[in-house]
């Protein structure tokens, strides 16, 4: 994307990239890139790592993290180059989903184009064979998920014990239960002194005190507020009946003429339904989730980057990190259930400061998950109302249907963990899955908040869009009040 993304942050110093250090090389390969000025976290990171710090990093998703580790790596193993003929891994970036080590491998070639640095990604869901060649072959910059890096390390493909530099991006959730055990044995596999980098947009309490234990005094590079949205996302939440969602959707689709739209749901099988109903409507629409083979997951999204599929219906699998140029509409069209995941979830638009629409669609038995998301974002998120799609306020808010075809009655984690402590069950239920390749990422199972939504003072107006209501309909607060009466089985 052509640069100038920092150029809108206020307060944001315009320097160059050539005054941080970055050898000739790799500033060829960002000005191809059409990169003009590092971005705030890039301004702060990258001297930092050159300096050999350990840091943890929260920046908004969407800003630049990747270039922020990747070009310090890059210069630091080029400016000390090893003996000739040895090829050890020396750097190795961990992720929690393989469509995101695919973009940060895309991105690692992109920056070294110049160089001599040979890069490769590893992920499961395809043949080990071809990934244990290349091992074998030497490669300086490993970007893997932590299941398939065990079975390579398994099976003596890889040898870590040359790592210099380890960055764990997307952080908190490769800290968290789904994952946390394996990188705990990648640990094992690597030096103890070594350089450790981690990067996410969020970081919740108590993650940042394990972070903690396995950095060596980090500097903290903040460059904005923990958890913070970005400031170029317009976000909406549009309340309406479960049932009638899909309508709404397809009605908002067609109406606006939205060619490009990523949307959330909580359930692999709700992503199948939904992509089913909206290519019914005429809308053609693909399903992305953990239960489909990595071939389909790399075809959908392909697809979907080249305007092929007009919609694309994920699961959280989507939810970090991917960077799909101009997504101009993300949907959230059930909440996620942890908070921060929303965050993460509207993160894919508004990305290089381009401008993105976040629209959610929420009905009754979520206003609990609501008001959890407005609380972490420390504001309302402004309400719209299309005429005809008021929800009913005689619907009564159920338990919300899980991905295992069960029903869960527990309040939702985020809000049940205690501050700082452990993790409670129903955390790590809920991020319970297949961590050996990546996708325990996929949240299927919904504990329910089913606390009474709360009255609130009206939202704020949202903006210039037709439509757009001044503040909560009357119907919303109704429904806090129905809650409160019926609705709420804590
Ligand atoms: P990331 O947060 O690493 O996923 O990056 C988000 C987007 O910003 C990607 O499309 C990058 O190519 C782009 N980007 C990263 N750094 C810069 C920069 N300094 N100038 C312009 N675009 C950038």
């Amino acid at each position: 994307m052509a640069g100038g993304i920092g150029a809108d942050l206020e307060f944001f110093i315009i320097m160059s990239f050539d005054t941080l250090g970055l050898s000739a090389e790799i500033l060829r390969a960002l000005s191809e890139k059409g990169y003009e000025q590092p971005t705030p976290v890039q301004q702060q990171a990258i001297p930092l790592v050159l300096q050999g710090r350990d840091i943890m990093a929260s920046a908004q998703t969407g800003t630049g993290k990747t270039a922020a580790f990747t070009l310090p790596i890059l210069q630091l193993l080029t400016q000390n180059p090893m003996a000739k003929g040895r090829r050890p891994v020396r750097a190795l970036i961990l992720t929690p989903t393989r469509e995101l080590a695919a973009q940060i491998g895309e991105n690692v070639v992109e920056y070294s184009v110049h160089l001599s640095v040979r890069s490769l990604v590893v992920f499961g869901g395809v043949s080990i064979n071809p990934q244990m060649l290349k091992l074998r072959g030497g490669v300086d910059v490993l970007v893997a998920t932590p299941g398939r890096l065990l079975d390579l390390a398994q099976q003596r493909a890889v040898d870590l014990s040359q790592v210099e530099i380890l960055v764990l991006d997307e952080a908190d959730r490769m800290l968290d239960m789904g994952f946390i055990h394996d990188i705990r044995r990648v640990m094992k596999l690597l030096p103890t002194s070594k350089q450790n980098l981690m990067f996410s947009a969020t970081f919740s309490d108590d993650i940042k005190v394990l972070a903690n234990t396995l950095l060596n005094k980090p500097a903290l590079v903040e460059v904005a507020g923990r958890n913070a949205a970005a400031d170029q996302i317009e976000q909406c939440v549009h309340l309406v009946d479960k049932k009638r969602k899909r309508e709404l959707l397809s009605y908002m689709i067609g109406h606006n003429d939205w060619r490009q739209v990523l949307v959330f749901t909580r359930t692999k099988h709700g992503a199948n339904h939904l992509a089913e109903l909206l290519n019914k409507d005429g809308i053609t629409s693909a399903a992305i989730h953990g239960n489909k083979s990595q071939g389909a997951r790399t075809r959908a999204l392909a697809d979907f980057k080249q305007g092929g599929i007009r919609v694309l219906v994920a699961t959280d699998i989507a939810a970090r990190g991917l960077d799909i140029d101009l997504l101009p509409h993300v949907v959230n069209y059930e909440l996620p259930q942890v908070a921060e995941d929303y965050v993460h979830r509207i993160g894919r638009t508004g990305r290089a400061a381009a401008t993105g629409e976040a629209l959610s669609l929420v009905c009754v038995d979520e206003y609990g998950m609501l008001r959890d998301i407005e609380r972490l974002l420390k504001k309302a998120i402004p309400r719209i109302a299309l005429p005809g799609y008021d929800p009913d306020p005689t619907i009564k808010a159920e338990p919300l249907q899980t991905g295992r075809g069960g029903r869960s009655s527990g309040p939702s984690p985020r809000s049940s963990q205690p501050r700082g402590g452990a993790r409670s069950g129903a955390s790590s239920s809920a991020r319970s899955g297949d961590s050996r390749d990546g996708s325990s990422h996929f949240r299927e199972s919904a504990g329910r908040d089913s606390r009474p939504a709360q009255r609130r003072r009206p939202a704020a107006n949202g903006g210039s869009q037709p439509g757009r209501s001044s503040g909560a309909p009357a119907s919303y607060a109704g429904a806090g009040a129905r809650d409160n009466r019926g609705g709420n089985k804590k």
